[in-house]
């Protein structure tokens, strides 16, 4: 490697694949330069989340990073860990820095086959991660009155919209979303398809909602215009447009191959749609991509709470390793990519290959094995899991 990656330690059972995936697939075969980043929950504690930032701001400089699950604190955890105080979860915190998108991706194996049968590629899906519905304001109306939307201008001046005249009890609700955030949101989705090589989809519901769904379509709409559209015909792939609903159809009829690009709500629910349906949780990646091109690869999966208590009492675990080891290789890829490495960028692809061979082969963790067809040859723990895909990197 010429440059570092930045290397983002975590929590529970993801922390003991991590330096395990490290010992067996990675140190033996590249010279790993990273920068190294301690964000498990003592280590917050002990430098009042700074850690957190800090390593936002390392992606920041050196463009790529990778990152293991982490505990989000709440009341339960700060008790557990006796810790100082509570403190955000790093993936807002980095998100806030990065101000990226999210990209969800299943890693396909012939024998985990998807309960749609129509799909024959990975679907990706891209969440807007601001806004609408999780910053809305809300309240209860317990009687008959007005209510309107008001907008004070901060030079002077207002403008009142009739929301609803209620006769009875009801609720109210309402939403915001800011055109810059909508601008990055799209340009990420254009730069990762252009990226991967994959179509564009955006859905929405302008139809109804005019002005609010209307403005991602025209922010979209113009981004492509201006920004993409060479690039897109250049590479052979397409930005298109439709209703939700006509997507939600189109997406279940079709084979898949294709970046879905969701507002925040429809890509919180569908990203749980396509995950369920490709498969198994373990089995999905994750990357933060941010507008300026700097990336952040993990995976989608948390820290598997309940096995890792199993491990500290001396238990052998069957966790699935295979979208952390893809968090690896999608990092190493980009820092090959960036810096002009053939070799890495090889080796991350026979890593991928080893995983999947692996799996394809009926070795696999038990998390597959209750899913697989045909079945499991072994279902293997985590540490002889990565000795077979070691075997196999070895052997190619
Ligand atoms: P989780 O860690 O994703 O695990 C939920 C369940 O999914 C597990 O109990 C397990 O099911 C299955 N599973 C997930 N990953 C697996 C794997 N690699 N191999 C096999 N099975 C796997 O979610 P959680 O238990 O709700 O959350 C635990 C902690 O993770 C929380 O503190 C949360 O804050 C944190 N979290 C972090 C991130 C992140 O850093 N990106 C994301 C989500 C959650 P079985 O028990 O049935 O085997
Ligand atoms: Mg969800």
């Amino acid at each position: 490697m010429k440059n570092p990656l930045v290397e983002i330690d975590g929590d529970e059972m993801t922390r003991v694949l991590w330096s395990l995936i490290k010992e067996k697939l990675l140190l033996p075969f590249i010279e790993l330069k990273t920068e190294y980043y301690d964000l498990g929950l003592m280590n917050r504690d002990a430098t009042s989340d700074a850690v957190s930032a800090a390593a936002a701001q390392a992606i920041l400089r050196h463009g790529v990073g990778v990152k293991c699950a982490t505990i989000t604190s709440n009341a339960a955890r700060q008790k557990e860990y006796g810790l100082k105080q509570l403190y955000p979860s790093p993936n807002a915190t980095i998100r806030a820095i990065l101000d990226g998108t999210v990209f969800r991706k299943p890693i396909v194996v012939s024998n985990v086959k998807p309960s749609v049968s129509t799909w024959k590629a990975p679907i990706v899906i891209g969440r807007h991660a601001y806004g609408d519905v999780y910053r809305a304001a809300e309240m209860e109306i317990d009687g008959p009155g007005r209510v309107e939307l008001v907008y004070t201008k901060k030079d002077g001046g207002e403008r009142r919209i009739l929301v609803a005249d209620f006769d009875s009890p009801g609720i109210v609700q309402g939403m915001h979303n800011l055109d810059v955030s909508i601008t990055s949101f799209a340009r990420s989705c254009f730069i990762y398809a252009l990226q991967e090589k994959l179509h564009l989809w955006f859905a929405a519901k302008d139809t109804i909602s005019k002005t609010y769904d209307g403005r991602f379509k025209t922010i979209f709409g113009e981004v492509y215009k201006n920004e993409f559209s060479d690039k897109f015909a250049a590479a052979g792939i397409s930005y298109f447009y439709t209703l939700i609903d006509d997507a939600v159809a189109r997406v279940v009829k079709g084979e898949g191959g294709f970046l879905w690009a969701c507002k925040n709500y429809d890509g919180d629910v569908m990203s749980d749609m396509v995950a369920s349906a490709a498969g198994s949780l373990a089995m999905m990646t994750s990357v933060l991509v941010s507008p300026n091109g700097v990336y952040e690869y993990e995976a989608a999966h948390g820290t598997v709470q309940q096995h890792y208590y199993r491990w500290k009492n001396g238990e052998k675990t069957s966790t699935n390793p295979a979208a952390l080891i893809f968090a690896w290789t999608g990092a190493l890829a980009k820092r090959a990519e960036l810096d002009g490495l053939a070799e890495l960028a090889h080796f991350a692809q026979k890593l991928e290959k080893a995983v999947t061979g692996a799996i394809e082969a009926g070795l696999m963790t038990g998390d597959l094995a209750k899913i697989a067809e045909p079945a499991a040859v072994k279902t293997l723990d985590s540490q002889e899991f990565l000795d077979a895909v070691a075997e196999r990197l070895i052997l190619s």
